[in-house]
């Protein structure tokens, strides 16, 4: 490879390079093998630990959106198949998974998450047929962090009282998780686990577009020997999901998704007393300072952005560049952007996967072209893409003012919004100007800024000087119209938890 271009910009006071590289060589793809994963033609519900069928007779398909190729047909609930999922769980948690010993249900949690390791890679192949994410996000991000929650909250079953000190923490009882198509094992495992953890069972309605790996996931239940019925799948749309979260018999829900499905929600519970828990959508702000490390920052605001074709909730999807290097940033990230590889999820250097559904494909190009009918310049760098499947090209927008719709609404794929800012507090300003409240970035050498901006962007989660960094052990969620309760963490375990007995 030998630099094409080599252009001397001056940056306030600093001097950069911008470097174009020219790749001389032809590309060969790296494929990961299929040959692990066994999809069968069929799948059924899961309900009191067997395959059923369902009451409803009816079935749908889901596809690769990489290919368009129908990969297996799924059983649709319909509710009387949600009445048996909740009356299953219910006797499950009556007959005695609410009352175990934590260190029983501990062991049972263990050896889930171990399971996924062992099975780790079949599972990642699964989530990228189903869902078109890459191989390498697949394999290397959501299996290990999917395995990590389990671990986490298996560690927590039997210490439940230090978690809440001075209470008695007991389980509510039958919780009905309904979770999104962008990473379906990932948030499984951000309800699954504390909910068992808490002596909770569980049905789960994963998305329509991706169900199989929670299928795969209720095998392993099965094969670790979990009693029949503390965990559920009923598989579904929309109706099916509705079905589960009006359900009377539910004690908690757990809904990702939209705003729109998640006030939906809220207005079907109230005036019960079911606890429910939102983790809605996001239009993070990602704050470049003219003193950042940025080299850095350009991967960060990449990783941010094109991570999982920019499906996901807390996505920088809004970047904020301090005015005197705005024009020196945003052509380094064309640049860069030129080098992302878009294509076969399951080619191990594939960067930017198949959009999840001809519904989201859609949905993206309405928001690009009102950005462009609203003025804003568009980027895109030149890419071939395939002939089948859904596909859009990286893309980003300058010259986008705060009342543009692709700066007001969630895009929810691989588009960048660029806006320029002179201080920090109009950074601030600008960057809290939206309903939404999941997350945020900054990025400067200055930590007392980092703290200062922190302190003021209302956002669940504020990343300095990174970006799109998980652990189970830390919370997550949103302000605003973005959700409320955390995921993740000790806060995760107070979602599926009363506390009586007063202080012991
Ligand atoms: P939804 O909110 O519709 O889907 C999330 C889950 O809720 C799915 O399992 C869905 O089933 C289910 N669902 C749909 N309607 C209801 C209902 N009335 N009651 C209970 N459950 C329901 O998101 P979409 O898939 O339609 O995506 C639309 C937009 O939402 C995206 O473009 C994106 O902007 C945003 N989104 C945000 C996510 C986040 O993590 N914050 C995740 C996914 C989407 P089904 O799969 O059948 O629709």
């Amino acid at each position: 490879m030998e630099p094409e271009t080599t252009e001397k910009t001056q940056v306030g006071t600093r001097k950069a390079e911008v470097v174009t590289p020219r790749i001389e060589w032809e590309y060969a793809p790296s494929r990961e093998s299929t040959d692990i994963v066994e999809v069968a033609d069929r799948y059924e519900l899961f309900i009191d630990g067997e395959y059923r069928k369902p009451k409803s007779g009816k079935y749908f398909p889901t596809i690769n959106p990489a290919t368009e190729e129908e990969l297996a047909e799924v059983a649709e609930a319909g509710p009387e198949d949600v009445d048996a999922a909740v009356e299953a769980a219910r006797a499950a948690f009556e007959d005695g998974w609410g009352r175990m010993p934590g260190s029983e249900r501990a062991k049972y949690i263990f050896r889930i998450a171990r399971m996924i390791q062992e099975r780790s890679r079949e599972l990642a192949v699964l989530e990228t047929l189903d869902g078109g994410k890459p191989i390498k996000e697949s394999r290397d991000v959501d299996l290990p962090q999917v395995a990590a929650n389990f671990f986490y909250y298996a560690g927590w079953a039997d210490k439940l009282e230090y978690a809440f000190p001075g209470f008695r923490p007991e389980p509510l009882g039958v919780a009905g998780q309904v979770i999104p198509w962008n990473f379906p094992l990932l948030m499984l495992a951000w309800k699954v686990a504390p909910a068992l953890a808490t002596g909770n069972t569980v049905v789960l309605k994963p998305a329509e577009t991706t169900p199989l790996t929670a299928l795969a996931f209720a095998e392993i239940t099965a094969e670790a020997g979990l009693p029949p019925g503390v965990f559920n799948v009923v598989t579904g749309a929309g109706e099916t999901g509705a079905a589960l979260t009006g359900h009377p018999d539910v004690d908690k829900v757990a809904f990702t998704g939209s705003t729109e499905v998640g006030k939906l929600i809220q207005s079907q519970l109230a005036g019960t007393e079911k606890r429910l828990t939102l983790e809605l959508g996001g239009k993070a702000a990602h704050v470049i300072f003219d003193d950042a490390p940025i080299d850095q920052a350009i991967e960060g605001v990449v990783n941010g952005i094109f991570f999982n074709q920019g499906h996901v909730c807390c996505a920088g999807s809004r970047l904020f560049v301090q005015e005197n290097i705005h024009d020196f940033f945003v052509d380094k990230l064309k640049a860069r952007l030129a080098t992302l590889r878009v294509g076969d999820p399951l080619d191990k250097n594939t960067d930017v996967g198949a959009i999840n559904s001809r519904q989201q494909l859609e949905k993206i190009r309405e928001l690009v072209e009102a950005g462009v009918e609203e003025g804003a310049e568009i980027y895109q760098p030149p890419c071939e893409l395939p002939s089948q499947g859904y596909w859009f090209v990286p893309t980003l927008f300058t010259g986008v003012s705060q009342s543009h719709r692709i700066a007001q609404e969630e895009i929810f794929g691989p588009v960048l919004s660029i806006m320029s800012f002179r201080t920090p507090a109009e950074a601030v300003e600008k960057a809290n100007n939206t309903p939404y409240g999941l997350s945020a970035g900054v990025w400067t050498s200055k930590g007392s800024r980092i703290l200062w901006m922190a302190d003021r962007m209302k956002a669940g989660v504020v990343w300095a000087n990174t970006y799109n960094k998980f652990d189970p052990a830390s919370p997550f969620g949103g302000y605003k119209e973005s959700g409320f309760g955390r995921e993740g963490g000790r806060h995760g375990l107070l979602n599926y938890v009363k506390h009586t007995g007063g202080r012991s």
